[in-house]
């Protein structure tokens, strides 16, 4: 198959959708990024690489962390993690107080704010401080990426810190009824801090090919998960990767994938390769506008998907 020629289509095909979109501006610094940007990436389990735009461009990875630090939470607590966080897609907003007071504090799932706030709580937990818990999360990212360059982009944490009403709620009220351990604040910056990570769109492709793999890295053999995480991993990027939109990217992409406000978006094509496209503007329910559908032309093209 000609990866290249299928990229460099995609990449045409998009240049009609750039006045679409709102680049997400609650959080200020994002919203000075321009939305007339556009970079994807595959890598395959060989370790060859084909990209198209901007590949090469840092962005704010957002929520794409949350699959990072969910991998992480699941490989040191294993199923007890379901006592603090489900998996069940929301159908809400990925910033909903809503569904949480009703619910008894437990989150849906891994991927909406409350839930990779719970997260990321276990993980300070786990590591006994913020600053550990931070520095193992980048670690294990900059070790999946193969790069050890990666870092976070402060003026966007302190820019989310200086605005985080909502996910400071969110964590009041869960701790409220006794779903978070650590101090408030401290918790929402770390998780704050990881979603500030800069990555670009090979860098990431390359980063999720542990999970195109059953949890093994198929370049250095690293073995990252266990089988069966790994596959509950993909699940629940599936069915709720892409907030109140899950079952829409499910529907035209046909592949578990996990989305950021940064405008990135992860995917994966099990045995075959990682994917990341980026750019900026975003749908209405917070995921890249452009990044969703070169996904879905992508896979109409290739004929890859899950399905
Ligand atoms: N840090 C962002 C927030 O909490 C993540 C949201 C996202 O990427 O969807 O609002």
């Amino acid at each position: 198959m000609d990866y290249q020629q299928i990229l460099n289509d995609i990449e045409i095909e998009i240049q009609p959708l750039f006045d679409k979109g709102k680049v997400a501006d609650y959080i200020p610094a994002l919203g000075e990024v321009d939305a007339h940007q556009f970079g994807m990436s595959i890598t395959l389990f060989d370790g060859s690489v084909y990209s198209v735009g901007a590949a090469e461009k840092f962005f704010s990875i957002q929520s794409i962390s949350k699959v990072f630090t969910f991998t992480l939470a699941l490989k040191y607590l294993g199923a007890e993690l379901y006592k603090r966080v489900g998996r069940e897609p929301s159908g809400n907003p990925f910033n909903s107080l809503v569904q949480l007071e009703y619910e008894n504090g437990i989150p849906r799932n891994p991927f909406i704010n409350a839930g990779a706030i719970v997260i990321t709580d276990t993980l300070i937990s786990h590591y006994k401080s913020d600053s550990k818990a931070f520095d193992a999360i980048l670690d294990f990212i900059q070790s999946i990426a193969d790069d050890t360059t990666i870092t976070m982009d402060v003026v966007v944490a302190i820019s989310e810190m200086e605005h985080a009403y909502r996910n400071l709620a969110l964590t009041n009220l869960m701790k409220s009824f006794d779903n978070i351990d650590n101090n408030a604040i401290t918790l929402v910056q770390t998780y704050f801090n990881h979603c500030a990570l800069e990555m670009n769109t090979k860098m990431l492709s390359r980063s999720v090919l542990f999970l195109a793999n059953h949890g093994v890295d198929p370049i250095t053999n690293k073995a990252y998960v266990t089988k069966s995480q790994a596959k509950r991993i993909n699940a629940v990027m599936l069915t709720c990767g892409h907030y109140d939109a899950s079952g829409d990217f499910a529907f035209k992409v046909g592949l578990p994938g996990k989305s950021g406000v940064g405008g990135g978006i992860i995917a994966v094509i099990p045995q075959k390769m990682g994917i990341c496209v980026w750019s900026p503007a975003l749908n209405e329910q917070g995921n890249s506008l452009i990044g969703t559908k070169a996904l879905e032309l992508f896979t109409t093209k290739t004929g890859l998907s899950i399905f």
